[in-house]
């Protein structure tokens, strides 16, 4: 589903078979109705053919599978002669980073005025412009919406948090669906203040 070597989920376009989709193509995730273990989102992605595709991408494949946790692929180790298992690996280094302070995912929570770390399945919605992406984040702390403008590495590559990141001045609500044509209709006519993103 996930492939750490070109950062990007495998899904089905009707038009192209299996096609390579990196997280900032995603546009919107819902939560599917009733429980699933592990929970299973429902995402809306832009095509390389020009279209949205629906697709079904599971929590664990969202949120630990970019930092190498479900690879179960081996590789030759040229330091040791061993063949060593790459997600085991990945694991290691995204552990020894968590550990010294470093976090994969990040963003500036508005209505607490502070970073927060996050998982890309809090990430609600994904619209891009300018050249850079505006991302609106359920905050898993204070379970409201905020929405920043990030680069497409600040979601697409784990450990890539932008030193500085746009946050729309105003406090979106729940309702998901209020929230895409509030999101839609306020993002690029909304004034951005830039933040510090540190997590210290
Ligand atoms: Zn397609
Ligand atoms: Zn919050």
């Amino acid at each position: 589903m996930y492939d750490v070597l070109t950062t990007s989920f495998r899904l089905s376009c009707p038009q192209h078979g299996e096609t390579s989709v990196r997280l900032s193509r995603f546009r919107r995730r819902e939560e599917l109705p009733g429980p699933h273990h592990p929970a299973v989102y429902r995402i809306v992605f832009e095509c390389g053919c020009g279209d949205e595709h629906p697709g079904l991408v599971a929590q664990d494949d969202l949120d630990l599978a970019p930092l190498g946790l479900e690879d179960d692929r081996t590789f030759l180790n040229l330091m040791t002669s061993r063949t060593d298992s790459l997600g085991l690996e990945l694991t290691e280094l995204a552990a020894q980073r968590i550990k010294a302070g470093e976090w994969p995912w990040s963003f500036f929570c508005y209505p607490e005025e502070r970073p927060r770390p996050v998982f890309p399945s809090a990430f609600m919605l994904l619209a891009p412009g300018d050249g850079s992406l505006g991302l609106a984040v359920r905050c898993p702390a204070c379970q409201r919406t905020s929405v920043n403008l990030v680069s497409h590495e600040h979601v697409d590559l784990p450990f890539h948090n932008d030193r500085e990141i746009g946050v729309v001045e105003h406090v979106f609500y729940d309702d998901v669906h209020a929230t895409i044509e509030e999101f839609r209709a306020e993002l690029w006519s909304a004034r951005f203040d830039a933040r510090r993103l540190s997590l210290e």
